[in-house]
């Protein structure tokens, strides 16, 4: 079996060959012609790193400290009965799949985009957590459905 590896760095390099879900576009090698054989072609053509030169690539390298994971914020036990902004009273119906509930994303429907209406993912556990699969940011999809997120302005 034949595997092909493309290692990503961050998302700012998007791999060839799909279709960028948030932009709806192709993103080709540029070193072969904008059409599926070719870039496939080329693709087969390129030497395969091995797991030891991959190994010893990276071997003693840290991660700068820009591009180290944020801490994610906390948040108290999820209470059904608290006052707070429910992103579940803003969306359309919804289907449940692997812990999730899926439906169409406010801030992609804005755009005219989302037309398979699964692109929001809200937590079945924890409704506070959702995140839109096409890339739309939280506050995005709150500007979307007219609630948009409070910010400080710094002094
Ligand atoms: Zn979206």
């Amino acid at each position: 079996m034949k595997i092909c590896w493309i290692l990503v760095f961050g998302n700012a390099i998007r791999g060839p060959l799909g279709i960028h879900r948030a932009v709806r576009r192709r993103f080709w090698f540029y070193s072969a012609d904008y059409r599926l054989e070719a870039q496939l072609e080329y693709l087969s053509s390129l030497r395969k790193i091995t797991e030891e030169e991959i190994t010893r690539f990276v071997a003693g390298l840290t991660m700068p400290a820009e591009f180290q994971p944020r801490s994610k914020a906390v948040l108290p036990p999820y209470d059904p009965n608290r006052l707070e902004f429910r992103i579940l009273d803003h969306v359309g119906p919804v289907r449940r799949r692997s812990g999730n509930y899926w439906t169409k994303c406010p801030s992609c429907a804005q755009q005219g985009r989302d037309r398979s209406g699964d692109n929001l993912a809200i937590c079945i556990a924890d409704p506070r957590k959702y995140k839109c699969w096409a890339g739309c940011t939280r506050e995005m999809i709150r500007a979307a459905v007219g609630c948009p997120i409070r910010t400080r302005i710094a002094s």
